[in-house]
């Protein structure tokens, strides 16, 4: 990535830029050793984390028709209070697959994750480690927005589940990071917290994708002394992503 603009997207996160020692291509030409990142994978060898109930698998369903499906979907009761579902964006061939929570507000009414200053901040942080948000796929774990924006119930969680499976067997991305305590919890199936459940390559599901954790963007508006810590593991990610 061009220096000067590599400052600026860094800028944006509110973080001091490094001097960079080469232009790395997005995800293949991560390995470069700049900026030097302090910690090797590690890649975890158990427990292998579950995360697929089988439908990932499932033959002949392509993506408007699952498109289709969960547009129509009343599997639980946010079907009633939703204005649109939420399925997803981005390159159907990403190497990376980015999973939030769930929509919030303005995600339902766009019918789009990760608008708004959290998704403005999601873009910056892809674009500080060489990715536009067009080459990656964006989705949630729950594809309705809960009420209030409420956490997911596990009931919840566990109906919707199954689309965000078929879509990484769609997709079979590299890598996938997971944004959000909730959104990880979830896929990884435990109640760790987000904290230390950073810096590990996880895997998920029957085709067991490297997963890595960070913050969620809007956490991170929150609390923007650990934007630091989510740039180490946009870095960390990529690195896992390089060595797929
Ligand atoms: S949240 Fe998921 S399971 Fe529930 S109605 Fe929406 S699409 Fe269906």
């Amino acid at each position: 990535m061009n220096p000067a603009l590599r400052h600026e997207y860094l800028a944006a996160l509110g973080l001091q830029s490094w001097v960079s020692r080469g232009t790395p291509a997005p995800c293949e030409a991560a390995v470069a050793p700049e900026p030097v990142i302090a910690r090797e994978p590690v890649i975890a060898r158990e427990p292998v984390i579950p995360g697929d109930s089988g439908a990932g698998r499932e033959a002949g369903v392509d993506w408007p028709e699952l498109r289709a499906r969960v547009a129509a979907c009343t599997r639980c009761t946010l079907c009633n209070t939703r204005t649109q579902t939420v399925f997803g964006v981005g390159n159907p061939k990403a190497d990376w697959l980015i999973v939030g929570e769930a929509p919030g507000a303005e995600e339902d009414r766009q019918g789009e994750p990760f608008v708004g200053r959290a998704g403005q901040l999601l873009n910056s942080m892809l674009r500080a480690i060489g990715l536009a948000r067009e080459q990656v796929y964006i989705a949630n774990i729950l594809k309705c927005r809960p009420p209030g924006n409420r956490d997911p119930t596990a009931a919840e969680a566990a109906e919707c589940l199954p689309y965000l499976e078929q879509q990484i067997a769609l997709l079979r991305p590299k890598v996938m990071l997971a944004v959000g305590r909730i959104a990880a919890q979830n896929l990884l199936r435990t109640e760790v917290t987000l904290g230390r459940l950073r810096q590990q390559v996880h895997r998920f599901g029957h085709s067991q994708v490297p997963l890595v954790v960070t913050y969620h963007p809007a956490y991170l508006l929150r609390t923007p002394t650990d934007k630091r810590k989510a740039w180490e593991d946009l870095k960390f990610a990529r690195e896992v992503c390089a060595r797929v």
